[in-house]
């Protein structure tokens, strides 16, 4: 099959599956799977693909057409501007993130500053400080073995020297003080999930997206406990639900956070809320 029809093909097959964007991720598809990039493809566009591309390809397609996410599929996403391996076992990385790790960085002022990520996932938010903050050391921890497996091996690829992985539930098996405290947590109520788009509903691990009730439960665990795990004028940022910023203010202040501000994503909305302990 030439090249041009296996595209054409791919893309109608999305379309027909309601994907939103069915050219663009047929393409990402060609690139990442048959190493077909648009210079190639338009300097060469009668070529034949070889048989075992052409399946790969269909696979890949088949396979978003039941809605797996594409970044699943192709084992990979790109955040802050770095590479990053994902697959079902994490969260994958979402631009809104971005935010907090800027956030963060804008007060990261030295490369011994003690960083801990908590929920670290695909180990996204830690490995981007390390990497463009200049940090010889950080921490990440996880409920999840699997997850630390992929942070560890997101670690090695990116070449970063210094990240441990802590197998905890939030505080449980934590000891040390901190600089800081970062964590994008689950944040979705449970009764919301029922009503996500399949990609997320579906594929990714409920334990990442399942925020309790209300939502907030681990906000609430994370603010109660995170001052005994700073030191003095330590630093908690949070990623929250666009909904979540008065309420998530409102749990820091009670465990005693001072100077809480809120940062909205690009898109305008309440993303980040972070304090300081005295
Ligand atoms: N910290 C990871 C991320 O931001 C995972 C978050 C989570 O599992 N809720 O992508």
């Amino acid at each position: 099959m030439k090249v041009k029809d296996l595209l054409a093909e791919g893309e109608k097959r999305l379309s027909a599956a309601g994907i939103e964007n069915p050219a663009l991720e047929a393409w990402y598809m060609l690139e990442d799977i048959c190493g077909i990039d648009r210079v190639h493809y338009y300097t060469h566009p009668v070529e034949v693909a070889d048989s075992e591309c052409a399946e790969r390809f269909e696979e890949a397609i088949r396979r978003r057409m039941g809605h797996e996410p594409l970044q699943y599929i192709l084992g990979k996403t790109c955040f802050m501007g770095l590479d990053f391996m994902v697959g079902p076992t994490v969260l994958i990385p979402r631009q809104d993130t971005e935010v907090l790790v800027e956030t963060v960085l804008s007060y990261i002022k030295s490369k011994d500053v003690d960083v801990l990520d908590m929920c670290t996932g695909s180990g996204c938010i830690l490995l981007s400080l390390m990497a463009l903050g200049g940090l010889d050391h950080g921490w990440g921890s996880d409920i999840s073995a699997d997850a630390l497996q992929m942070a560890e091996r997101n670690q090695k690829a990116l070449d970063i020297q210094g990240a441990q992985w802590i197998l905890s539930s939030l505080f449980e098996e934590m000891t040390g003080k901190y600089d800081m405290i970062v964590s994008n947590p689950p944040y979705i109520s449970s009764g919301e999930i029922d009503g996500l788009m399949p990609e997320v509903r579906d594929f990714e691990p409920r334990l990442a997206l399942d925020g309790e009730e209300d939502g907030l439960a681990f906000y609430r665990a994370i603010s109660q406990k995170a001052p005994e795990f700073l030191k003095p004028g330590g630093m908690l940022f949070f990623e929250i639900g666009c909904t979540q910023a008065a309420d998530v203010t409102a749990c820091m202040a009670a465990h005693g956070f001072k100077n809480i501000c809120t940062i909205k994503d690009l898109a305008g909305l309440d993303r980040v809320v972070y304090g300081n302990i005295a």
